[in-house]
């Protein structure tokens, strides 16, 4: 049964503060690691932390960034047509004046659907064929087509707006982090695809494009706010939100979960519990999550013994039904499970305040969650699947659900108070 004290501690959790965190730092715009937007949302969680009287660690990182340089192009090259694109974080740039071929539909990309098709010196054309984000890992499908000599990709997305892929592989492991092999990539919108299918039907399949990129190592932070319990100890609960985002605005990835952080750090820090908390505003969870994993390798030993639970807020402000992603698949290694018990009490606290989350697999990898797991801390990840907008410019503020912040909030504080007086 949820305490009467619980209830005091939630009555005071208000969507209305998490939004306006969201706003204000969707308004940064690109906050990718290592930009302009990471220093000045670095600033902003900084003060917040300050504010708040909890004692601030930084954890450095130096990690790849990317950049368009300049907008990306795709015409037509007989009628000048347009399309409105946007390039996956971590393709290379197209060759300096953009790169003019042949555009051949192999739509699945596996290697079955190369058979009988030359495409050598031509542009492969990918459709998201098995449901919304199949592709997201790109690197696969970008290696099988320059092994036969194409010189770029476009993919078509089927929602009416493009999104943000990764040029990475899809591995979990850091050095396996890209195929030996990239090519330049667009993405287009289910719309501007059928406008290309339609041009390449009747002949105008030649295309300019341009991708003008930068991808170098730029230096940023994991930074923590810490609250002590009244044991003493180092013993603590940690609540990590990532602020980068795929593509700016990034109001629910990862803004929502940014926003949740920062509303419990609020409530939360000012209770003194017998453990502590550990407040995370990461960066670098796009892509494989390389922020998380070097923070978790930089203090390893202190995590495992003293980090008894971590809760992973990333995504939960847009969407179908929260849940717990009770298991993440990556191709090159074991399953990471997240334990029971921790998942059991997530539900239970849910259930007892009237909600009802749910629970599935992750088939496509790991979250942040995915690092503390790898270490030995129990993490659970809680995620509203589905939302459209995703990586796309249309992930901004104003498709914020404040219920869904307000509903996480009340069950990840109570689970983090409940963690923190066993
Ligand atoms: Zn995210």
């Amino acid at each position: 049964m949820i305490s009467d004290e619980e209830f005091a501690l939630i009555r005071q959790i208000k969507s209305r503060r998490e939004l306006e965190h969201i706003e204000t730092l969707a308004a940064l715009g690109d906050r990718f690691v290592g930009t302009e937007g990471d220093r000045q949302a670095i600033a902003y969680v900084t003060q917040v932390f300050d504010e708040l009287g909890l004692e601030i660690r930084e954890t450095p990182i130096e990690v790849p960034t990317f950049l368009d340089t300049a907008p990306p192009v795709l015409t037509v090259a007989n009628t000048g047509e347009r399309y409105d694109a946007i390039t996956p974080y971590f393709s290379p740039s197209t060759p300096p004046g953009g790169l003019s071929a042949e555009v051949v539909p192999i739509i699945g990309g596996q290697d079955s659907d190369y058979q009988g098709t030359d495409v050598s010196g031509k542009i492969v054309l990918l459709m998201e064929v098995e449901g919304g984000f199949s592709m997201f890992w790109l690197g696969t499908f970008a290696e099988r087509a320059a092994a036969r000599g194409a010189v770029g990709l476009i993919i078509i997305h089927p929602m009416p707006w493009p999104y943000r892929m990764s040029m990475e592989a899809g591995n979990s492991q850091i050095a396996e982090r890209f195929c030996a092999r990239r090519l330049p990539a667009l993405c287009l919108s289910a719309l501007d695809g059928a406008r290309l299918m339609y041009e390449i039907g009747r002949g105008n399949g030649l295309v300019h494009m341009v991708c003008e990129t930068l991808i170098e190592d730029r230096e940023s932070v994991i930074i923590s706010g810490f609250s002590r319990g009244s044991d003493g100890s180092d013993e603590r609960i940690g609540l990590i939100g990532h602020r980068d985002n795929g593509i700016a605005p990034g109001a629910n990835d990862n803004l929502s979960g940014t926003a949740t952080m920062l509303e419990l750090a609020r409530v939360l820090s000012p209770k003194q519990g017998k453990r502590g908390f550990e407040f995370i505003s990461s960066t670098a969870e796009e892509g494989v999550t390389i922020g998380a994993w070097s923070y978790c390798q930089q203090h390893k030993d202190d995590l495992r013994q003293n980090m008894k639970a971590l809760i992973d807020v990333d995504m939960i402000g847009v969407g179908g039904r929260i849940k717990q992603v009770e298991r993440g698949l990556w191709p090159d290694c074991e399953p990471l499970v997240q334990p029971d018990w921790l998942m059991d009490l997530v539900d239970e606290v849910a259930e007892e305040l009237g909600y009802q989350f749910g629970r599935m697999t992750a088939g496509w990898g790991v979250a942040e969650s995915g690092r503390f797991l790898e270490i030995g801390v129990p993490a659970t990840w809680l995620w509203a699947p589905d939302d459209p907008y995703y990586h796309s410019v249309e992930d901004s503020p104003d498709k914020i659900n404040p219920i869904n912040l307000k509903g996480v909030s009340d069950v990840v504080a109570i689970v983090m108070w409940r963690l923190a007086n066993p």
